[in-house]
């Protein structure tokens, strides 16, 4: 019987104090100001069981990972030709790179890039009565806590800065691509990516893909064969141009975001979640990634 507590502490321990923990995203500045020394992390299996370590109650941004959970409402809730409108195929691009849009006629190649994750916006705001409030309560739902918010001066942070999302957004709609206001869609897009989560809440939010699409309630939000598509996206897209070298080192579907967090899977096991907010130079964190591959070498949990 392992003891996990021992093992993701000791991981912890041994990273706490590594020098070399990559750079607080800038671009972003009200994300500029995150005390890059914060590292937590959080594992919870499935039959209950939950261990936590460093930071992992203390909120943070979760950005990009906000993808997954809008892609999660709108395949719940929106036919499969959600599909005609995103493909699902490794961009090999950073997460804000818009030249295949051009080459690919405004057809994004995922739905965990940016331009991806726009359209998935664009339906989920033709999709909802009050889109930010919807989603948001989406959000509290399936992690059974009405404690989660938007942090607004994140959201504000990103609209004064976010010109490659504007840009990305402008070519969608001039490809028929977006239905509502570029401006609708990116405000709706600016909130979702600033929802504040701790890694202890991440881990609850991800058990729906763990476990055949139920959430923490054991309610389902997703069909078994959505939540299993799901699970392929991210192993193949969740980590942009470094999606390669995150199954080759931890072996796990997961997702990153430019706040330093990142989570993980093994389905039928276990999430997992890791908050460092030092990202490497392809704006994954850079701890975070040591750390999960660590803690698959140690535990021989992978998928593989
Ligand atoms: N809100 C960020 C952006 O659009 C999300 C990017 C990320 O987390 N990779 O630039």
């Amino acid at each position: 019987m392992i003891d996990y507590q021992n093992v993701i502490d000791t991981i912890h321990e041994n990273l706490r104090d590594e020098v070399n923990r990559g750079l607080v995203a800038s671009y972003i500045p009200e994300l500029a100001n995150i005390d890059v020394q914060n590292f937590g992390i959080h594992l919870r299996f499935l039959d209950g069981q939950t261990y936590g370590t460093g930071d992992w109650n203390k909120k943070f941004s979760i950005q990009s990972i906000s993808k997954v959970l809008t892609l999660a409402m709108a395949l719940s809730r929106y036919p499969e030709d959600l599909w005609q409108r995103v493909d699902v195929e490794p961009s090999g691009n950073p997460f804000n790179h818009l030249s295949l849009l051009e080459l690919e006629n405004g057809i994004p190649r995922n739905p965990l890039i940016n331009a991806g994750a726009l359209v998935i916006a664009d339906i989920l705001v033709s999709l909802l009565e009050n889109p930010k409030e919807d989603f948001l309560n989406y959000v509290r739902a399936v992690v059974d806590d009405s404690t989660i918010v938007f942090n607004l001066e994140v959201a504000r942070s990103e609209r004064l800065t976010g010109y490659n999302n504007y840009a990305a957004a402008n070519l969608l709609k001039a490809y028929g691509n977006l239905t509502n206001d570029v401006d609708d869609v990116l405000d709706f897009y600016f909130h979702q990516c600033a929802i504040e989560m701790t890694c202890e809440q991440l881990t609850k939010a991800f058990l729906m893909f763990a476990n055949h699409g139920k959430c923490c309630l054991k309610t389902n939000q997703l069909s078994p064969s959505q939540a299993k598509r799901i699970n392929a996206i991210m192993l193949t897209c969740g980590f942009y141009d470094e999606a390669g070298e995150f199954a080759f080192e931890v072996g796990l579907p997961g997702k990153s975001g430019v706040g330093g967090g990142i989570v993980a899977l093994l389905p039928n096991h276990f999430t997992i979640s890791v908050w460092s907010p030092g990202l490497n130079m392809k704006g994954n964190s850079l701890l975070g990634m040591k750390a999960l591959e660590d803690f698959t070498s140690m535990t021989k949990l992978s998928i593989f």
